[in-house]
């Protein structure tokens, strides 16, 4: 029989789960974090269609986002005691789509590099990422500099963004990568990842303890960064077709090579399979003609 303390535990996560997630994921509007997400997904959610495989209250994943939403409080905090400078924190930024939508970002800040550290001399668009031990030892290389592609799309699509944030009024409709911060050249992106957990590879004697920031540069490629933003003129053009994307290839990096298309994963992958009908008539049309 299950101990009061294991009970109690659950019944902590159960209600901080239902708190958090009485909301679902809100009313659809396109949004620069969403970038790398399933446009199946985001076109069921553009519908107004909801959950239909709610988050469980055991996996705590508002307790997960919370942790990395401190991480970057912390980082920035260590940026600054290091002395880097970090300007222009939760920033609120615009892209627009070929299709003319505006999509909305608030990009972590930026960073001026002093001339004596490694990547010196220069200002990147930055992101803070916690990262799991699967993630972190993906990203995780001395040698080369290699972040996570969705990571990449992210904070390129803030660079080429232009700010519409009322607390920079002088700024107001510069594009990011314009910036100018005196004595510096603008550098590109930096990802900065910490590890939530010990990060370390290997088993037994043969385990290797990694540092637990570990930080990656990349230039922005601005043509690239245009089809990025594609996929928010995919999901308006869906649904004003009364279409649906299909699933994405099995491949195909928004479902993490497939990983993503289970109930742990996707909040909507009932419907998405057929498995439950569709609880917006819309969509049931769009989905079944
Ligand atoms: S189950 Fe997979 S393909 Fe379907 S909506 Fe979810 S992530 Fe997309």
């Amino acid at each position: 029989m299950s101990h009061e303390g294991f009970k109690l535990a659950q019944t902590i996560l159960e209600m901080s789960n239902q708190n958090a997630t009485k909301g679902e994921d809100g009313t659809y509007y396109p949004r620069t974090s969403a970038v790398s997400r399933c446009p199946r997904d985001m076109t069921m959610h553009r519908y107004g269609e909801p959950w239909s495989d709610p988050p469980q209250g055991m996996w705590g994943s508002q307790f997960r986002f919370d942790l990395g939403y401190d991480c970057e409080d912390r980082v920035v905090a260590a940026l600054k005691a290091s002395g880097i400078d970090v300007q222009c924190e939760q920033m609120a930024v615009q892209a627009t789509t070929r299709g003319g939508l505006k999509v909305l970002g608030h990009m972590d800040g930026i960073v001026v590099v002093p001339n004596e550290y490694s990547l010196g001399g220069k200002w990147y668009v930055m992101d803070v990422k916690s990262a799991g031990p699967y993630m972190y030892r993906r990203v995780y290389d001395e040698h080369v500099s290699k972040p996570k592609h969705e990571h990449m799309k992210q904070i390129g699509l803030y660079a080429e963004s232009v700010i519409v944030d009322s607390k920079y009024p002088d700024l107001k409709n510069v594009k990011v990568s314009d910036l100018e911060v005196d004595g510096y050249e603008y550098g590109g992106g930096l990802v900065i990842y910490v590890a939530i957990d010990r990060p370390t590879k290997g088993y037994g004697d043969k385990k290797i303890e990694f540092p637990k920031m570990h930080i990656c540069q990349f230039d922005i490629d601005v043509e690239e960064v245009e089809l990025y933003l594609d996929v928010f003129d995919q999901v308006e053009e869906s649904f004003k077709n009364s279409e649906v994307p299909g699933i994405p290839h099995p491949k195909h990096e928004s479902i993490w090579g497939g990983i993503r298309c289970s109930p742990r994963w996707c909040n909507r992958y009932s419907v998405c399979q057929g498995d439950v009908e569709p609880k917006n008539p819309k969509l049931k049309e769009a989905l079944h003609g």
